[in-house]
């Protein structure tokens, strides 16, 4: 089974970069975009082949940068619901409303198929110790496949991250350090660790393959819905990794022929209390500001400054989409009407969606007969000290 990755690109100064050592960012200091030879992809791959193959997101494997199954680092990843919750989708006046549940990953977040592919791409390159500043969440799904693969994990997060996850990254054996501050403080002191002890550094973006193990969440959708495109996604964007991920999806399969019309409508929300994206997107900036003062109950979205900022914006105009803030108050709200009239144990970085949903079916911008699928991003159980 050959790769059929043919370089790592820059978006930003399109320079190209060799695939097949340790990469982290453009010398201009953008994250570099894994590309292939989709041409080849397309002679070898049938979507009958796919449909025949066992579960899991490794299933789109030419689609993916790991070449030899040997390599692939799996905790049964990937191939997560996407549920119809009919009566909720009524009474909002979305009708098509579809939840992909990706808190049935394991480590309970859809951090799972970046760690998934990122640790794999690390086995695969030789890499035996990795470093990474995390939110919470990330440092969990790390640690665990680090933990399935044999490489050391070193993960430092702010000392009031949800309870879950500093215990969870001791249970995988991973080294956790606790900062006073926010993931950027927490990337500071990971930034200083890495080149003291010649760890790779596997910050978000700062490592070309985590987008491509969230790049299946894409792939997932579009294969769930028959291989249509929906007509709107609306993400939870943190660092805002798992929309590009869903970005190269679409844009891949509509180059491969896979799917036909236009691209979803890519839809971010961020928490009131950091939202970076969103003023960016309202002021028509191309890049955000880093946002002072972060505070959300939604620890995923707590990213005062996303690398790939430039890349969420695009990903949001190229394809008519929109961005917008959301309460903690409307998130904790849609937590509760996640469970009570659907049945999914929804984070509140997940539940945000719902919120951002409510408002643009009220402004009109989302349509009663669209089709709009919601991240669910993670599981409830992640925050149980917050709910
Ligand atoms: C990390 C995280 C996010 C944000 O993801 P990005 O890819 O950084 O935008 C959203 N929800 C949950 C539960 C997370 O853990
Ligand atoms: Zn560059």
């Amino acid at each position: 089974m050959p790769s059929y990755v043919t370089h790592l690109a820059c978006p930003r100064c399109d320079r190209r970069h060799e695939a097949h050592v340790p990469q982290n960012v453009c010398p201009c200091g953008s994250p570099l975009l894994v590309e292939y030879d989709l041409d080849a992809v397309g002679t070898a791959l049938t979507k009958e082949a796919l449909a025949a193959r066992p579960a899991g997101m490794w299933r789109y494997r030419e689609l993916l940068p790991v070449a030899s199954d040997a390599d692939v680092v799996t905790l049964g990843e990937g191939d997560t619901p996407l549920l119809r919750p009919s009566a909720l989708g009524f009474r909002i006046g979305l009708p098509g409303l579809r939840v992909k549940d990706d808190g049935l990953n394991p480590t309970g977040t859809f951090k799972a198929r970046g760690a998934s592919c990122g640790i794999s791409m690390a086995r695969v390159l030789g890499i035996e110790e990795v470093a990474l500043p995390s939110a919470g969440n990330a440092g969990v799904a790390w640690a665990a496949y680090g933990a399935a693969a044999g490489i050391r994990v070193h993960v430092a997060m702010p000392r009031d991250a949800p309870a879950a996850n500093r215990i969870e990254c001791e249970l995988y054996g991973a080294e956790l350090s606790l900062v006073d501050g926010l993931i950027s403080d927490a990337a500071t002191a990971i930034a200083r660790t890495v080149s003291e002890h010649g760890w790779f550094d596997a910050s978000t973006l700062k490592e070309p393959y985590r987008i491509e193990g969230k790049k299946t969440l894409g792939l997932e959708i579009a294969e769930q819905l028959g291989w249509r495109s929906p007509d709107a996604v609306v993400y939870p964007a943190g660092g805002g990794v798992g929309l590009i991920g869903i970005w190269r999806a679409f844009e891949q399969l509509a180059r491969l022929g896979w799917i036909s019309g236009p691209l979803p409508r890519l839809i971010v929300t961020q928490a009131e209390g950091c939202a970076p994206l969103v003023r960016a997107f309202e002021d028509g900036k191309e890049t955000s500001e880093p946002w002072s003062g972060a505070t959300t109950i939604a620890a995923g979205l707590r990213v005062p400054h996303a690398l790939g900022d430039f890349l969420v914006l695009r990903a949001i105009r190229e394809t008519g989409g929109t961005a917008l803030a959301v309460s903690d108050e409307a998130i904790l709200e849609m937590v509760s009407v996640l469970g009570r009239e659907a049945g999914i144990s929804a984070a509140p970085e997940g539940a945000a969606t719902l919120a951002a949903a409510l408002a643009l079916r009220e402004t009109g911008e989302l349509d009663a007969d669209d089709v709009v699928v919601l991240v669910n991003t993670g599981s409830a159980l992640k925050y149980l000290d917050l709910l």
